[in-house]
């Protein structure tokens, strides 16, 4: 009885320790049911204590390159906090896969028109085709503009959006629909430099340089809330500095380019792609001083190899866990 009675509380500490050492759930897509509500117009004036009380969630709403995929929209990657989304780039197609997120996992701030800012790595088209998206879906009902944080260079595209739609807001503003804001559609715009960006509550943004190559400045994000710490790369080449923001994190989400994959291009694209990017042998070394929780490999540029074939690459170099993201895939603090 005794024994039995000792096995049972090893087996408790034995569970306990476990847990303490994982604090990051992979919830799988297949746990969760989609049901899709015909068109429904959401409007929200603060996030319910349901939300509130959410440990934080991440959302991945997009794993893709400039390379049309069928099955991966454009780079973008949401972190939920408090009943706030935080988006990080916005790839095109990402806001068709909020709307799917939304539903997926009952989240009311991935509704479009519910997203409330955006933090832009750097302006290359792919983490930025859906601005449009994102700035005016439902403008007419946001009661303000979304807010968008990105390099030099965010002013002009705000100004481009605006021009994007002038006459729609025009149309709108002007005529008898009713308009939540008339300056709901504007993009209210930060230029960023290195450092904190945003302390809401016990949320913290922060942005550091990376190496993109002559794409510059292009920068990474550490976002740290009470229950998650988690690094996104953005587009870099090898880098210690993210080696070294990674340090210890949840989650560190890193893009990468298959060595295998780099083969198959042009010596002129294989140049370009090593000064821009980080292939898989380097981001072994990354995660290798990193030591994340989980690597999460995201923005991957396969070049018509196996998906599968990147992930060898680094699993013969590092040992610790890796997967590699698929679009809606959703991570959450213990
Ligand atoms: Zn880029
Ligand atoms: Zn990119």
């Amino acid at each position: 009885m005794i024994k039995l009675y000792i096995t049972r509380i090893l087996l408790t500490l034995l569970v306990a320790t476990l847990l303490i050492g994982c604090r990051v759930r992979v919830v799988t897509q297949a746990d969760h049911k989609l049901v899709l509500p015909s068109a429904r117009v959401e409007t929200r004036d603060e996030p319910s204590s349901a939300e509130l009380a959410q440990p934080t969630q991440v959302v991945v709403l997009g794993t893709g390159t400039p390379i049309p995929d069928a099955f991966r929209a454009g780079s973008s990657i949401a972190v939920v906090h408090r009943g706030e989304s935080y988006l990080f780039d916005v790839g095109a197609g990402a806001i068709r896969q909020a709307t799917i997120a939304r539903y997926k996992y009952d989240i009311p701030s991935l509704y479009p028109s519910q997203i409330c800012c955006v933090f832009l790595s750097h302006l290359h088209s792919d983490h930025t085709m859906d601005l449009s998206e994102l700035a005016h879906t439902l403008w007419w009902r946001r009661q303000a503009g979304v807010r968008a944080w990105g390099p030099t260079g965010i002013a002009r595209i705000a100004n481009g959006l605006d021009e994007i739609i002038a006459t729609d807001a025009n149309f709108r503003i002007n005529g008898i629909q009713p308009v939540a804001n008339p300056n709901g559609f504007r993009m209210d715009h930060q230029t960023i430099a290195p450092g904190i960006l945003l302390r809401k509550d016990d949320l913290v943004i922060e942005a550091f340089l990376v190496n993109h190559g002559d794409i510059n400045p292009a920068f990474g994000f550490k976002v740290t809330t009470n229950d998650l710490s988690l690094v996104i790369s953005g587009d870099t080449a090898y880098s210690e500095v993210i080696a070294e923001k990674a340090r210890g994190v949840d989650l560190l989400f890193h893009e990468v380019i298959s060595r295998q994959g780099l083969e198959q291009n042009s010596a002129g694209f294989q140049a370009y792609h090593n000064s821009v990017h980080t292939t898989s042998d380097e981001l072994a070394r990354v995660a290798a001083i990193a030591q994340p929780e989980k690597l999460v490999l995201y923005h991957g540029l396969f070049y018509g190899t196996e998906e599968s074939t990147v992930l060898d690459e680094i699993q013969a170099l590092y040992d610790g866990e890796v997967v590699l993201a698929n679009d809606l895939d959703i991570f959450t603090a213990e």
